[in-house]
């Protein structure tokens, strides 16, 4: 049997272990392949002393200095990208080569590109010469920065807060998911490999109510930056709000794609494809209701349904896999339960929901496995069309006019992402204009720019994350005012 990596704590520049530990499974075999330390508030305490201790020393520094340290850790990180990309997977399901081409190279930009771009970011000035003024604003750091991220994607998600959090000149706490902790703790001996200056970021692993709430809640983090659910999502949101927390909520998603008759129907089915699929459906931006015209209906389903069914499941470290494991024995059971609401609500399941286990091997045969499936004959208010399912499970269903596909695709409590499909360019806009979400792609899905404002309204989230806004978000911005005559 291969030997359990056990993690530390990272606190104040030095691995610290834990005594308490979690178990965490490889959900493409459903072993135990690592120990999680299980933290609490004790741990919490540690590492916001440490950051607090940290932060007069970092946030005084030039942000071309903080730039260095972490262009430093990029190169790192990047010339070891397969070591993580082959963790990421094995930790979190995905395939392989989908850690290598998505989350890995996207977490090396996250630190590469605010370490570009923040420093032209932070200052502005303004002369007023009839009040004899000189104005002009600096953004200072805001503290110790609490940082939460889920298990979907791991490194991606950590280093997006982590990149801009750190050029701001904050220094961190992050509590990483306790389903996806190691790569996390493997970024951490790459911090330890350049000399990052100690405390500047800490990483305690551990459960969210005990170890996160515990950052959350803590006095001395004035700022949360959370990705997660929306449940949890409110759930801190009430916790903190008596403390006048800075907070930034990224939640869930029921992401609608419009799709009209006069679409480039190839393209569109090759994207939904992707959309609804990648990463097991385990991307907060996966599109899990499918408006299709009625004229291309039938034509739609078809296409879409057979595209799917070739779709190849199976043991996550193979090239020629769509999809790997779910990420763990409860969600599959949560993702299962909600194909089985569908057939209480009156749903056709058209393809997918469970996997046939002869086309596993046998080192996989206890693995969270199942088909991409796709649902039709629901009606809106059926919970697969209202509820995040966050698995690779999309409905698809028919409609008529535009004004009556708007009110039905804003018809759910989330907010955050839509695509439309139509070579009509007005109609594109129109519809852009009018669907109640944070970003809309027409004719395409999931193509960031990470200068571009990303985030949700509603149920989705509060505050947005890109270049800009992360800068606006991880600083306060201060006026001073000075007479010059
Ligand atoms: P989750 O809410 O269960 O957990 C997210 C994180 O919050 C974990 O680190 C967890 O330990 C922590 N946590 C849980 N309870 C806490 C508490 N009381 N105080 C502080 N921290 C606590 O979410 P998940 O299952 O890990 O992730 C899936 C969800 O994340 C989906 O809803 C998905 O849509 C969402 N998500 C959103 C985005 C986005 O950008 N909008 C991106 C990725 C994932």
């Amino acid at each position: 049997m291969d030997e359990l990596m056990v993690l530390d704590n990272f606190i104040a520049g030095t691995m610290v272990p834990c005594k308490r530990l979690l178990d965490s499974y490889n959900p493409s075999t459903g072993k135990v392949w690592a120990k999680v330390p299980d933290s609490g508030k004790l741990e919490i305490e540690a590492a916001v002393s440490a950051a607090k201790r940290a932060y007069p020393n970092w946030s005084s520094m030039s942000a071309q200095r903080r730039a260095n340290y972490l262009l430093k850790v990029a190169d790192l990180l990047e010339s070891r990208l397969e070591e993580f990309a082959v963790a990421e997977s094995q930790d979190q399901g995905k395939p392989v080569w989908l850690a290598r081409t998505m989350d890995m190279p996207r977490a090396v930009l996250n630190l590469r590109h605010f370490a570009h771009t923040i420093p032209h970011q932070l200052n502005t000035s303004s002369v007023q010469p009839e009040a004899g003024v000189f104005n002009y604003t600096i953004r200072e750091p805001v503290g110790v920065a609490g940082l939460i991220s889920p298990w979907n994607l791991p490194l991606y998600l950590l280093t997006f807060k982590l990149g801009p959090a750190l050029m701001c000149g904050n220094t961190v706490v992050a509590k990483p998911s306790e389903m996806t902790s190691v790569t996390a703790y493997m970024f951490c001996k790459i911090l330890q490999d350049v000399d990052f200056p100690a405390g500047v970021v800490n990483m305690v692993f551990g459960l969210g109510p005990s170890a996160g709430e515990a950052l959350v809640t803590h006095p001395d983090v004035p700022l949360v930056s959370f990705t997660g659910s929306t449940v949890t999502g409110r759930h801190i949101a009430q916790a903190t709000a008596p403390m006048f927390k800075k907070l930034s909520l990224e939640m869930g998603g029921k992401n609608a794609a419009v799709v009209f008759s006069d679409c480039d129907l190839e393209s569109c089915i090759n994207s939904l494809k992707r959309g609804s699929f990648i990463n097991q459906g385990q991307v907060c931006l996966c599109t899990s209701r499918i408006f299709v015209q009625r004229s291309l209906y039938e034509e739609f389903l078809e296409k879409f349904v057979a595209v799917t069914k070739e779709l190849r499941v199976g043991n996550p470290s193979d090239e020629s896999v769509f999809m790997g494991a779910l990420n763990s024995k409860p969600h599959l059971e949560k993702v299962r339960c909600y194909v089985k609401y569908a057939i209480e609500d009156g749903g056709t399941i058209v393809c997918g929901e469970t996997i046939d286990s002869c086309v596993l091997s046998e080192e996989n045969k206890n693995g969270y496995f199942m088909r991409p499936t796709i649902i039709t004959g629901l009606s809106d208010d059926s919970r697969c069309m209202q509820e995040e399912i966050f698995g690779p499970v999309t409905c698809v269903v028919p409609f008529d006019t535009e004004e009556e596909v708007i009110t039905r695709a804003n018809n759910t409590s989330f907010g955050l992402c839509a695509s439309v499909w139509t070579s009509n360019l007005g109609l594109a806009h129109r519809m852009a204009h009018k669907l109640k979400v944070g970003t809309v792609w027409t004719n395409c899905w999931v193509i960031r720019d990470i200068d571009m404002p990303f985030g949700g309204v509603k149920g989705s989230g509060i505050g947005r994350e890109g270049t800009v806004d992360s800068m606006e978000f991880y600083t306060e911005v201060k006026t001073i005012c000075t007479k010059i005559s």
